[in-house]
């Protein structure tokens, strides 16, 4: 009986003990969703700010890159560095190293701008509706770091149907 009881107390012990160890550090960031990384390698260092962010992004951006990743400016078509890239490898955020989308998946759409039929994942992505230029459009921001990277259309090729009309400023390519 002895014996039962322990094992009882166990039973409730280890997922109180799991779940204070789970929920410690996300109560700490909860407030906190813009600090990116800071947070989870030290909870004591104080979050950025929105303009404090900028400020970074500005430092380590080039003056297009941040127009076209944090003021979601466009780059002119056929000018950009990877409109003709044919290389195998991956496409990466140019803000923050999130991979985005892999080389098989690029095709040539005629558009001027890098284009693809698939991110690399449902995550590495988020779509968002943009009603500005007069347009009603899909944007494509980074999934990480929620910066600009193009548009998505409905009139890509097979499998997905889809066209992500990226801005080559906002990919940083590696093979
Ligand atoms: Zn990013």
């Amino acid at each position: 009986m002895e014996n039962n009881k322990i094992f009882i107390l166990l039973l409730i012990l280890i997922p109180v003990m799991i779940a204070i160890a789970f929920l410690k550090p996300s109560t700490i960031c909860s407030t906190s969703n813009e600090c990116g990384t800071a947070c989870s390698i030290n909870p004591e260092v104080k979050p950025m700010n929105n303009t404090e962010i900028e400020k970074e992004y500005k430092n380590k951006l080039s003056p297009e890159a941040y127009r076209i990743l944090r003021e979601k400016a466009t780059e002119k078509p056929f000018t950009g560095k990877y409109y003709h890239n044919k290389d195998t490898g991956i496409y990466y955020c140019a803000a923050c190293d999130n991979e985005l989308f892999t080389s098989d998946t690029k095709y040539d759409s005629g558009s001027g701008w890098p284009s693809f039929y698939k991110p690399v994942s449902d995550k590495s992505i988020i779509t968002k509706i943009d009603s500005s230029a007069g347009m009603q459009r899909t944007e494509v921001l980074c999934g990480n770091c929620k910066s600009h990277l193009g548009h998505v259309f409905n009139d890509g090729p097979k499998p997905t149907g889809q066209r992500y009309c990226i801005n080559s400023v906002a990919l940083d390519f590696k093979k």
